[in-house]
């Protein structure tokens, strides 16, 4: 989906469509279908990994649709978002210690693949008229991070959230550190690395309690996985659908290349 406006920057009316979590049938239909295993083939494994997951809508409503059909089983999701918080701590382990090398590893270098697809609205073969309904119904995911609020609120990214320039540099997910590299701003990379190891950890027992025998997750572990998304991906979407104020049509395009 392309949300630009003229001269490349975004129209109020596309920015609030993009971080809108209205799903389409087509989505719905593709996604059910994504979530039964897609992520472990090869080529769309290295695909999500090259473009940092999904974009910021889409990355929202793959969590809800998992949410809706699989409530807290979310197995898939801890799989990618681990693979990528691993991909992203090692951009941040020395040797890599120039501000290059780590813009360069922190960007996504392929897009969206869902906004690539550009599914249309209503799919070809219609799936079950329940399942449309269950995959449109963003009630699921709202009452995952609803019930989580107070345990990944201190992932935050304050620019997703405030959009103001004194922010606390160690809360900014991926994008806007980049984008603070990218404008040689002030950064405290032991900070984000203190933070995405928690993450990683935190997703990694998630992961774990998944599996036959696993010992329980945690409330923590949970809001971990929705601290690895909106670190990926951006955190707007999620804010607009919990009606969090600021998430601002204030926007900047997050180019990353
Ligand atoms: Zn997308
Ligand atoms: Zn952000």
């Amino acid at each position: 989906m392309s949300a630009s406006g003229v001269n490349g920057r975004r129209t109020e009316e596309a920015i609030s469509k993009h971080h809108a979590l209205s799903i389409t049938n087509g989505e719905v239909n593709f996604l059910w279908w994504f979530i039964q295993g897609s992520i472990m083939n090869s080529d769309t494994w290295a695909r999500l990994m090259n473009s940092y997951g999904f974009c910021e809508r889409h990355a929202w409503i793959h969590l809800s649709i998992e949410t809706s059909f699989r409530d807290r089983f979310l197995l898939g999701p801890t799989i990618l978002y681990q693979g990528l918080l691993d991909k992203a701590l090692h951009s941040m382990r020395p040797p890599r210690i120039s501000a290059y090398s780590r813009i360069r590893d922190l960007r996504a270098t392929d897009a969206c693949m869902l906004c690539a697809m550009n599914i249309p609205e209503s799919p070809a073969v219609m799936a079950p008229a329940s399942r449309l309904d269950r995959g449109r119904d963003v009630g699921a995911l709202r009452r995952f991070v609803s019930g989580l609020e107070t345990l990944w609120r201190g992932y935050l990214c304050n620019l997703c959230h405030t959009q103001k320039s004194n922010v606390h540099i160690e809360t900014l997910c991926r994008r806007h550190l980049l984008s603070h590299m990218r404008q040689r701003k002030a950064l405290n990379i032991a900070g984000q690395r203190e933070l995405l190891n928690g993450l990683y950890e935190g997703v990694t027992r998630y992961q774990n309690s998944l599996a036959a025998g696993g010992k329980a997750a945690s409330d923590q572990d949970r809001a971990a996985l929705i601290g690895a998304i909106g670190w990926c991906s951006g955190w707007r979407p999620l804010l607009a659908m919990l009606g969090s104020a600021a998430t601002g049509l204030i926007d900047v395009e997050l180019c990353e290349h």
